[in-house]
C-alpha cells in the first residue's frame, strides 16, 4: 500500500516532491533538533489520489490520517475534543514550489463550543480562547464553505465602531464570545448547517479544501506566471498549534535571514505581539520591525538570531522564516529560501561567495537570467527627482520606478489595460484575489501592511515596483478616491509616479533614467567570463548601441546591419537613388556618395571597438523598406534624379514584389548589382586601413547575408576578394580579413559542408531560418502565434526561443557537416534567440563559438552562457 502520510521525523529536505517545500523543510528542521511543533505531512501523491477519486479522501488515506492523529495525540499528550487538554492543529498547503498565499490554510482546528471553554480554563485566558475560535469559524467558513470573508469582517468592523475601538487587541473576552455567536449565525445563514463540532469532521473537510485549493483561480494564475506545472498537486501539513495570541509574551512574525529588498547581510523581519500568523501577512495590523523584539523579549530575540544563522548555514541560502512565540517559548513554523528582489539576489550571491558559504559556480547557477533584466530597469531621473516633492511616502517594498494611472480594483485595471493604459493599482491592502490586477500593473501601492505583507511579497516575486503601508493615503476603494494631506484628493485615472526604491509617490509623470551603479552586479558579471565557453557579442549598428554593448561586457559585435545606417533623411535619398537607378552609371554615382558616408561610419565604429571582433553584414534590405511611397517622396526622388515622377512610378512598378521577404534581398542584390557590395567592402577596408594607421590591430569580418548555395557565395565573394587584394596592395598592408556568411536559409544548412569551403565563418540568422523553416512570416506571424500558444500547439514563440526540434535540428546538422569539412570554422548565432537562455543552453551543447544579441540582452546572455557551461561540465 502506498504510504500517504509522513511524520515530520520521517522526512528530510530532499523529499520536496513528495512532502512539498513546507513539509520537507519542517521535517528537516525537526531532524536538526530545532523547535518545531510536532506534526505530519500528507503527500502530494495523496493529492493525486484525491483528484483521481472524484475529489474524495479514500478509505486508506483516512485510516492513515487517523493513525497519525493518534500518534500526534500521544506525543503531545493532548486529544481531539478532550475535556482537559484538547489537541488543536493547523492545516496548511505546501506545494513543491513555494506559492505564497495562493492556497489555503486553517488554524485552530479542533476548537468547538466545548473545547473553547476548556482552552479558556486551562490558559486562564478566555479572551484568547474565543479569539482563536472566531478565527477558526471564519477561516473554515471561507476556505471550506466559500463564505465571503467580508461577511465576517463587516461584523467585526461594526462592533469595533460601536465600541469606538481601533485594535482587535482592545476587544474583551465577552466581545469575542459575542463575535463567535455572530460568526456561527453568519455560517449558518450561508450554509444552512451548523459549524461542525467534531474535530475529525473539521479535519477531513479542511484537508479536502486544501487539496481543492490547488485548482483555485489565483493559484492557476500564479502557476502560469511562474511556469509551474499544474499536475504537481499540493501536500498538506497538519501541525500541533502553538499560540502567538496567548497574551503579551506571545507573538508571531516573519523574518528573512538577510534583507530581501537590498540583500544587506543582517536579519530583517517583522512581528506582532499577541497575534496569529495571518495578522502579519494580511497587513491588518502594521507589524513592528524585528529589532524591536530585542527590547520587548530580549532572550527570544537572541535565540531567534541564533536559529536564523543555523538555518542559513544549513541551507546555504537566505531563508524566509515564520515563527511563533507562545508564552516566551520560540517555535519555528516554516523555513524556505526567501524570495528577494533582483538587487538582493545579486548582493546575496556575491556576499555568500565572499563569506565562503557557496562557490562562484553555485552563485552563478542561482541567479535566474531574467533577474539581470530587472536590474536594468530604469529609475527616475535624479534631476527630475531633485526638482519635485513627493505627495506621500510609504515603505519601499519592491524597487523600480513607474508612472501610470491609478485604479482601485482588478476589473477597472483590466479595462484600462485593454485601452492601452499603464496602471498603478491602489489598494488598502492586497489579497490573493487581486493577483490579476497586480500582474497587469506597473506598480502597486497599499495604504496598510508592512514589508512582508501580501502586496510586498508578491510584488517582489514578480519584479513589480511596490510601495506598501503608505498610511498618508486614505484609500477609499468603493468611492475610488484617495485623500491625502488633509484635503487633497486623487481619483481613478489620475496620473502618478511611484518610486519602489524609496517609497515616495509623486504627482504626474517623472522622467526616467537607466538604473544606478550596482557594485555587486559588477563583481558578479566579472566572474562570468572565466566560466563561459560561449562568447557573447552584440547586434549593434550605432555608436551608442555599441558603447552600451561594450559597457555590458560584449566581447565584440556579432552583427552590424548596414542597411540600418541608411534611414537618416539624406542617406535615404541616396539609397533610393541607388535602388531606383536605371543604369550602372547612375547607380555608381549614388554609390560614390554612399561610400563617403559609409567610410565615416566604419572609421568611427572601428575606433570605438578598438580591435575587438566586429562582424559587418553587407546590405540585406528587403527593398520595399527603402522605396518611396508617398507622392511627396516620389517628387523629391524624381527631382534629385532629374527624372519625371512617372519614370519613378514605372521603376517602382518594376521593383514591386509580392513577397519582398523572399525577394530581391541579401546576396541576391549583389548578384544583380555587384557594385553595391563592392562599395561597402571598399568602405570597410579603407576605414580599417585608416584605423590600422592609428595603431588599431584588427581583422575585419565581412558577412554576406541570405546565402543558399556554395556557388552563390563563391560568385559574390570573388568580386570582393579581388577588390580587397587590390586595396591592400595599394596600401602596402598585410591586414588579415575574413569573409563569412549568414546561415539563414534551410538549403544553406543542408549544404553547409560545401558552403564551409567558401566561408571563413558562419553566423546563424535564426530569424530568417525560423521564418523559412516553419513558413511563418516574421512580419505577420504575431496575428496567429498567440492562438498557437494558447491552444498549446507551440510551447514558446519560435522567434524568441529556438525551436530545438525543428530549426535546432537544422542547425545541428549544419554545424556537424561544416565542422567535418573545416574543424576550426568559427560559428555564431545572431538571430533574436541569441539572447535567450534556453536557446543559449542548446548552442552550448552544439559547441558554437558565440551568440550575438541586442545590447540590453548582453548581460543576460553572458549569465546564460556561463550557466550553460557550468551545467555541461557538471
Ligand atoms: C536573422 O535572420 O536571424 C538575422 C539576424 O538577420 P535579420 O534579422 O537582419 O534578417
Ligand atoms: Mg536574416
Amino acid at each position: 500500500m502506498t504510504k500517504f502520510v509522513y511524520l515530520f521525523e520521517e522526512g528530510n529536505q530532499e523529499m520536496k516532491s513528495l512532502l512539498g517545500g513546507k513539509g520537507a523543510n519542517l521535517a528537516e528542521m525537526s531532524r536538526l533538533g530545532l523547535p518545531v511543533p510536532a506534526g505530519f505531512t500528507i503527500t502530494t501523491k495523496a493529492c493525486h489520489d484525491f483528484f483521481t477519486h472524484q475529489r474524495q479522501l479514500s478509505n486508506d488515506l483516512c485510516t492513515e490520517i487517523d493513525l497519525h492523529i493518534d500518534k500526534l495525540e500521544t506525543k503531545m499528550q493532548k486529544k481531539f475534543n478532550d475535556s482537559k487538554n484538547p489537541l488543536l492543529v493547523s492545516v496548511r498547503s505546501g506545494a513543491v514550489h513555494s506559492m505564497p498565499g495562493m492556497m489555503d490554510t486553517i488554524l485552530n482546528l479542533g476548537l468547538n463550543d466545548h473545547t473553547v471553554d476548556v482552552l479558556a480554563t486551562i490558559t486562564g485566558n478566555p479572551r484568547f480562547a474565543y479569539d482563536c475560535y472566531r478565527r477558526l469559524i471564519q477561516m473554515f467558513g471561507e476556505v471550506v464553505m466559500e463564505i465571503p470573508g467580508k461577511q465576517f469582517e463587516a461584523y467585526l468592523d461594526k462592533l469595533k465602531q460601536t465600541k469606538q475601538i481601533k485594535q482587535d487587541t482592545d476587544l474583551t473576552a465577552d466581545d469575542w464570545r459575542l463575535v463567535v455567536k455572530e460568526y456561527q449565525k453568519i455560517y449558518h445563514a450561508a450554509t444552512k448547517s451548523e459549524f461542525p463540532q467534531d474535530p475529525k469532521e473539521q479535519l477531513y473537510l479542511a484537508i479536502q479544501a486544501v487539496f481543492n485549493s490547488w485548482f483555485n483561480p489565483r493559484a492557476d494564475i500564479y502557476r502560469k506566471l511562474h511556469q509551474i506545472p499544474s499536475d504537481l498537486g499540493t501536500a498538506v501539513t497538519i501541525q500541533s498549534m502553538v499560540f502567538g495570541n496567548a497574551g503579551n509574551t506571545s507573538g508571531t512574525g516573519v523574518a528573512f535571514t538577510r534583507n530581501p529588498a537590498t540583500g544587506e547581510a543582517s536579519v530583517f523581519g517583522e512581528f506582532l505581539l499577541n497575534a496569529q500568523g495571518e495578522d502579519v501577512v494580511a497587513g491588518i495590523r502594521t507589524p513592528l520591525p524585528l529589532n524591536e523584539l530585542a527590547t520587548q523579549l530580549p532572550d527570544i530575540y537572541a535565540e531567534f538570531i541564533q536559529l536564523a544563522h543555523i538555518l542559513e548555514h544549513h541551507y546555504r541560502d537566505m531563508q524566509d522564516i515564520e515563527f511563533t512565540i507562545e508564552q516566551e517559548k520560540l517555535y519555528l513554523l516554516q523555513t524556505r529560501s526567501g524570495k528577494r528582489t533582483a538587487a538582493a539576489t545579486i548582493q546575496i550571491a556575491v556576499d555568500m561567495v565572499q563569506e565562503g558559504l557557496i562557490t562562484k559556480q553555485e552563485a552563478i547557477l542561482r541567479v535566474e537570467p531574467s533577474t539581470i533584466t530587472k536590474l536594468l530597469h530604469p529609475v527616475f531621473d535624479s534631476t527630475a527627482l531633485s526638482q519635485t516633492q513627493p505627495i506621500a511616502k510609504g515603505l519601499p517594498a519592491s524597487p523600480g520606478a513607474a508612472t501610470g494611472k491609478i485604479y482601485f480594483d482588478t476589473e477597472a485595471a483590466r479595462s484600462a489595460k485593454e485601452r492601452g493604459e499603464k496602471i498603478i493599482l491602489m489598494r488598502q491592502e492586497t489579497s490573493p484575489e487581486d493577483i490579476e490586477g497586480m500582474v497587469i500593473s506597473e506598480a502597486i501601492v497599499t495604504s496598510r501592511g508592512g514589508m512582508t505583507s501580501h502586496a510586498a511579497v508578491v510584488a517582489r516575486g514578480m519584479g513589480t515596483c511596490c510601495v506598501a503601508g503608505c498610511g498618508q493615503f486614505l484609500i477609499q476603494e468603493q468611492a475610488k478616491r484617495i485623500t491625502y494631506a488633509t484635503d487633497k484628493q486623487l481619483f481613478e485615472g489620475d496620473l502618478i509616479s511611484v518610486d519602489g526604491a524609496t517609497g515616495a509617490i509623486y504627482l504626474g509623470e517623472l522622467k526616467m533614467e537607466s538604473s544606478a551603479e550596482n557594485p555587486a552586479l559588477k563583481t558578479f558579471m566579472n566572474w562570468l567570463t572565466a566560466f563561459s565557453q560561449l562568447g557573447v557579442r552584440a547586434n549593434a549598428d550605432t555608436l551608442k548601441d555599441i558603447q552600451t554593448a561594450l559597457d555590458f561586457g560584449a566581447e565584440g559585435i556579432g552583427l552590424t546591419r548596414t542597411e540600418h545606417m541608411f534611414f537618416a533623411e539624406e542617406r535615404l535619398l541616396k539609397m533610393r537613388q541607388m535602388i531606383l537607378a536605371n543604369s550602372t552609371t547612375q547607380r555608381k554615382l549614388a554609390l560614390s556618395s554612399l561610400l563617403d558616408m559609409q567610410m565615416q561610419d566604419f572609421t568611427e565604429l572601428f575606433t570605438l571597438t578598438a580591435g575587438k571582433p566586429m562582424t559587418i553584414r553587407l546590405l540585406d534590405p528587403p527593398l520595399h523598406e527603402f522605396l518611396p511611397h508617398t507622392a511627396a517622396e516620389i517628387a523629391i526622388v524624381a527631382k534629385e534624379m532629374q527624372l519625371s515622377e512617372n519614370d519613378i512610378r514605372n521603376r517602382l512598378a518594376d521593383l514591386t514584389e509580392t513577397n519582398p521577404m523572399l525577394g530581391h534581398r541579401g546576396c541576391r542584390l549583389a548578384v544583380s548589382y555587384p557594385e553595391i557590395y563592392q562599395m561597402q567592402v571598399e568602405a570597410i577596408m579603407k576605414s580599417a586601413l585608416i584605423s590600422e594607421q592609428k595603431g588599431i590591430t584588427m581583422t575585419p569580418e565581412i558577412m554576406i547575408p541570405l546565402i543558399g548555395s556554395a556557388t552563390e557565395l563563391h560568385f559574390v565573394k570573388k568580386n570582393l576578394t579581388d577588390l580587397i587584394q587590390q586595396l591592400l596592395l595599394e596600401a602596402n598592408s598585410h591586414m588579415t580579413y575574413k569573409i563569412g556568411t549568414m546561415i539563414e536559409i534551410p538549403r544553406a544548412c543542408l549544404t553547409a559542408d560545401e558552403i564551409a569551403n567558401e566561408a571563413d565563418f558562419f553566423s546563424f540568422g535564426t530569424n530568417d531560418l525560423t521564418q523559412l523553416t516553419f513558413g511563418f512570416s516574421r512580419d505577420d506571424s504575431g496575428k496567429f502565434l498567440g492562438t498557437y500558444l494558447e491552444k498549446g500547439l507551440l510551447t514558446a514563440d519560435p522567434f524568441q526561443t529556438l525551436d530545438i526540434a525543428g530549426v535546432g535540428s537544422l542547425i545541428e546538422f549544419a554545424v556537424n557537416k561544416a565542422r567535418q569539412q573545416k574543424s576550426t570554422l568559427k560559428i555564431g548565432v545572431c538571430g533574436e534567440v541569441g539572447g535567450d537562455p534556453l536557446s543559449i543552453a542548446f548552442f552550448q551543447k552544439l559547441g558554437l563559438d558565440y551568440v550575438s544579441c541586442s545590447p540590453y540582452r548582453v548581460p543576460i546572455a553572458r549569465l546564460a552562457a556561463a550557466q550553460a557551461s557550468i551545467q555541461q561540465q557538471s
